[in-house]
C-alpha cells in the first residue's frame, strides 16, 4: 500500500486523531484485549520478556567496559533468561554478549538509584529488531515488573506502533535510565552519564535500523542536543556512525496533551516509511466486531 497516498494518510490521521475502535486507531484507553497487528514479513520475531532471542549473532564485544559478568544474576533477570532458547552462547561457547551485559545491569551499583530500585529494567524484544524504541526511565510499574513500557504509557505506545502495523513483540523497547528513578522524578545528568554506556551497547549489538527516542532524556541522550523534543520531533538524524534517529514525543506526554497525537502520528508515518512498511489497512466492520 503506498503510505503517499493523501486520501489514505488524511483517513488515517482522522482515525488517529478520534482515536476510534479499529484495530489500528489507539486511545487513551487502556484496551488489553485489543488483538495484535501483523508481523511485517521476513522479519524474525520476539521472544521472551527478557529479550530471549529469536536469532543470535556473532560476537562483537562483552559488558560494559569489557569485563564480563561474574556475580550470579538476580532471580527476576535469572527468570526472564530462562525464556532463552537453548545455545545462546557464543560460537566459542562463551556467554552471549549481550546476555553479558544484561547480566552487568542487573548487578549495577554505577549510581544512586540502585538503592531504591526493586528491579533493573533492561529493555526487551528481538536481538534484531529493524526499530529500537528509547524511553526516559522505568516507572512504578516498570519497576515493579522489571519490564518497560508496562505501565499506561506503554499501553498506549504498544497502540501507536500497531497503528503501523508493529507488533510490541517486533520492536525492542529499552530506556536511558535501566532504574527508576525515585518519584518519577526526571533523570540527573550523572545518573544518564552513568547508565549511558548501557545504552550506547545494546544499540551496538542490537543494530536497529532505526532508533525511536521518545521524549526529552533519549533525545538528548542520543542526539547530544539540548534542543527541546517538540522542536526537533519528527526531525530524521543520521549520527556520525550512520545510525538513524528519530525524536518524537513520549507516549506519558501524547497522555497529558492529546493535541500532540498530531504530530506523533506524522513521526509515526515516517517510522513506516523510513522502514519500508506499508501502512495496515482499515480493519473491516467484521474485524472491528471481533
Ligand atoms: S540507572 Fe543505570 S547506572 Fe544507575 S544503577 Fe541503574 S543500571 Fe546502574
Amino acid at each position: 500500500m503506498d503510505t503517499n497516498d493523501p486520501v489514505r494518510e488524511a483517513r488515517l490521521l482522522v482515525e488517529w486523531l478520534r482515536g476510534a475502535a479499529g484495530r489500528y486507531a489507539w486511545s487513551d484507553e487502556t484496551d488489553a484485549s485489543a488483538p495484535r497487528a501483523p508481523t511485517p514479513a521476513g522479519r524474525p520475531t520476539a521472544a521472551g520478556a527478557g529479550g530471549a532471542a529469536g536469532t543470535t549473532r556473532a560476537p562483537v564485544g562483552a559488558g560494559i567496559g569489557g569485563a564480563a559478568p561474574t556475580a550470579p544474576v538476580p532471580a527476576a533477570a535469572a527468570e526472564r533468561d530462562a525464556a532463552a532458547p537453548p545455545g545462546a552462547t557464543t560460537p566459542s561457547g562463551g556467554p552471549d554478549p549481550f546476555d553479558a551485559l544484561r547480566a552487568d545491569a542487573d548487578q549495577c551499583r554505577r549510581c544512586r538509584l540502585c538503592e531504591t530500585r526493586s528491579t533493573v529494567v533492561f529493555g526487551e524484544g528481538p536481538r534484531r529488531p529493524r526499530l529500537l524504541v528509547v524511553g526516559e526511565a522505568p516507572g512504578a510499574d516498570e519497576d515493579a515488573t522489571g519490564r518497560p513500557f508496562v505501565g499506561k504509557a506503554g499501553q498506549l505506545l504498544t497502540k501507536m506502533l500497531a497503528a503501523i502495523g508493529l507488533a510490541r513483540e517486533d520492536v525492542y523497547i529499552a530506556n536511558v535510565l535501566k532504574c527508576r528513578p525515585p518519584d518519577n522524578r526526571p533523570p540527573e545528568p550523572d545518573e544518564v552519564a552513568a547508565c549511558r554506556p548501557f545504552l550506547d551497547e545494546q544499540i551496538r549489538l542490537l543494530d536497529p535500523e532505526l532508533v525511536l527516542a521518545l521524549g526529552n532524556p533519549a533525545a538528548k541522550a542520543l542526539l547530544g542536543t539540548d534542543r527541546g523534543i517538540t522542536s526537533i520531533r519528527g526531525q530524521l538524524r543520521t549520527l556520525a556512525d550512520g545510525r538513524r534517529v528519530l525524536p518524537s514525543f513520549h507516549p506519558s506526554y501524547l497522555l497529558r496533551t492529546p493535541e500532540a497525537k498530531r504530530e506523533s502520528w506524522l513521526d509515526l508515518q515516517l517510522v513506516a516509511r523510513t522502514l519500508g512498511l506499508s501502512l495496515p489497512s482499515r480493519p473491516s466492520a467484521d474485524e472491528r466486531d471481533e
